[in-house]
């Protein structure tokens, strides 16, 4: 690649490797387009909760359980299966305080919301993108939101604006992972506030979508606020590929 400096001269820049196999160059997700092409992508998902469906028969995809009892937010979009070498990029960015691998996993969340795979997804853009607020003394012991940072570059990327400030967390609730579902929504009920009117539609943006209950409660909170859209942007989906009919 020839980059063009201030005084003009020409200078060649060497590609930077893949972040994945560190042998061929890589793309704009720092990826180069082998490892981009064996990441496991979503191919089908419920156009609902983005849960993975095994199937594109229908044009209308959406799983029985949004059929019977849709989420309250509008869309969930996941491009990836929770798996390697997905997880290890986001386990390596939220644990290991390795936090530059965001900005790959960034990319390749815009590169599928602005080219999706399957004609009949769409995916409206919103006004404004938030991360998944933690609640200050977390932030404290962890030093970074992951979602946060994602959401950041995210919102860079689309020209969308970005604030932290919209919802906040008001209660520092116990670690989700060890509850089950109803626990879940009981543990973080009330746990959020939003802070000031929100704009007609808002992306709310996490590195994982498990059960969904987080992304549910925010979005409470926020259609409350007189929100009317809400997406739920994520990098991977934890649920074990749907299989219909
Ligand atoms: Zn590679
Ligand atoms: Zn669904």
């Amino acid at each position: 690649m020839i980059t063009k400096i201030k005084n003009n001269w020409l200078f060649f820049k060497q590609p930077e490797d893949c972040i994945l196999c560190g042998i061929n160059p890589a793309n704009e997700t720092s990826l180069c387009q082998h490892c981009y092409t064996d990441l496991p992508w979503i191919r089908y998902a419920c156009k609902r909760c983005g849960i993975p469906l095994n199937t594109c028969d229908q044009i209308d995809l959406t799983c029985p359980a949004c059929l019977h009892s849709p989420p309250i937010f509008d869309q969930a979009v996941a491009p990836f299966e929770y798996r390697f070498p997905i997880d290890q990029l986001i386990q390596l960015a939220k644990f290991s305080n390795q936090s530059h691998y965001l900005n790959p996993l960034a990319a390749l969340l815009c590169s599928h919301l602005l080219k999706p795979d399957s004609s009949t997804v769409k995916y409206p853009m919103p006004e404004m993108i938030i991360p998944v607020p933690i609640h200050p003394k977390r932030l404290q012991q962890r030093q970074y939101n992951q979602a946060a940072l994602l959401g950041r570059e995210i919102a860079k990327r689309l020209q969308i604006p970005f604030n932290t400030k919209l919802v906040i967390k008001t209660t520092n609730t116990p670690h989700q992972a060890d509850l089950n579902r109803k626990a879940r929504k009981k543990n973080l009920r009330n746990s959020f506030r939003c802070t000031h009117k929100p704009p007609s539609s808002v992306a709310i943006i996490d590195d994982v979508m498990t059960t969904g209950t987080t992304a549910a409660e925010i979005s409470r909170i926020l259609k409350a606020s007189g929100c009317l859209n809400i997406y739920i942007w994520t990098i991977a989906h934890t649920a074990k590929q749907l299989h219909l009919g």
